[in-house]
């Protein structure tokens, strides 16, 4: 396949091979669609603004309780990591940083000019985050050894190379926006739920949201875009059409109309989350233990009898209970 020149990244219709055209077909907006009404959005913030009331004095604006997709996401599985998560550092690892870099790379591809060669990109794209002292990879990629940094390259040249290759060609028209920051805050900004969305399409009313992913796709993936949904509606005061998750690594996309539905579900489970965290912030309670595949890089898994005993049962050498 001949790779996309710039001029025909911003402006130019070009033939689409097939998984660039199922892309299009799954984002495009249908005929009938139509955005949801204003009362959906009011109706949602009145049910998180109820539910959250048990800690609508908490905590202040000097020390909020900030929400994100992690957040929720871990809470929902075991407390107790989510605990040692919320106090330790943030530690990069070659996998964590190579989805950084795709990222950055695909970022850098949207305003490239010149030749379009994915290796070039990708170093480009080391080259930014290294050099950038705001970026807390800069740190981990200058640590790095030659090999390491080779694997590294390597890595995240598929994951660009499967992009420029089967993504369709973005166009400016369609507003195009990566790394974008949405923040929504109740009870005088003493809770706080943010979100920082991979790619974000179309204009207001319009928007499609998607989570560009180095690895497989799990559930996990659809509920943190339902919390960007729920986050950017709020905040914005007008929904998102559409939502999608992207492996890079197999080139598919599945995607998800935004349905007040969805948002409430969505509320549901932010809201439900966010008390979970206040208690455990506010130490409340002890966190409760509940082993799953988190298991497998909690740092404690050695000494957590019940975690250590789960990863023996994963590997076949205990039996389950249900056994
Ligand atoms: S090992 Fe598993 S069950 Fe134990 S604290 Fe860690 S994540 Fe929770």
């Amino acid at each position: 396949m001949t790779l996309p020149t710039p001029s025909v990244i911003i402006d130019v219709d070009i033939e689409l091979n097939p998984l660039q055209q199922a892309i299009i077909d799954a984002l495009g907006i249908p005929p009938e669609w139509e955005p949801l009404p204003s009362h959906v959005i009011e109706s949602i913030e009145e049910q998180l603004t109820v539910a959250l009331a048990p800690i609508a004095h908490s905590f202040s604006a000097e020390a909020p309780l900030r929400v994100n997709k992690h957040h929720i996401a871990t809470v929902h599985g075991c407390e107790k990591f989510h605990m040692l998560q919320r106090e330790a550092p943030f530690a990069w690892n070659i996998n964590t940083v190579r989805g950084t870099i795709a990222h950055k790379g695909i970022e850098l591809l949207l305003n490239w000019r010149g030749p379009v060669i994915p290796a070039e990109i990708v170093d480009a794209a080391i080259t930014s985050v290294a050099e950038n002292p705001r970026e807390s990879a800069s740190g981990f990629l200058v640590s790095l050894t030659a090999h390491e940094m080779a694997e590294l390259r390597g890595a995240v040249l598929g994951a660009v190379t499967n992009f420029i290759e089967c993504f369709p060609p973005i166009k400016a028209q369609w507003r195009p926006m990566v790394e974008y920051s949405a923040s929504y805050s109740l009870f005088d900004n003493s809770v706080i739920f943010s979100s920082r969305m991979d790619l974000v399409l179309g204009g207001p009313g319009k928007k499609v949201i998607i989570d560009l992913k180095t690895g497989r796709l799990t559930p996990t993936h659809r509920d943190d875009l339902r919390f960007y949904a729920l986050v950017e509606s709020l905040r914005s005061r007008q929904t998102p059409r559409q939502l999608g998750s992207y492996s890079l690594d197999a080139a598919r996309l599945e995607s998800e109309d935004v349905t007040e539905g969805l948002l409430q579900s969505a509320v549901r489970r932010t809201a439900h989350g966010t008390l979970l965290i206040a208690d455990l912030v506010l130490k409340t309670r002890e966190p409760d233990v509940r082993p799953g595949a988190q298991c497998r890089w909690c740092p404690i898994a050695e000494s957590c009898e019940v975690g250590a005993r789960y990863l023996r049962q994963l590997s076949g050498e205990e039996d389950s209970d249900d056994n």
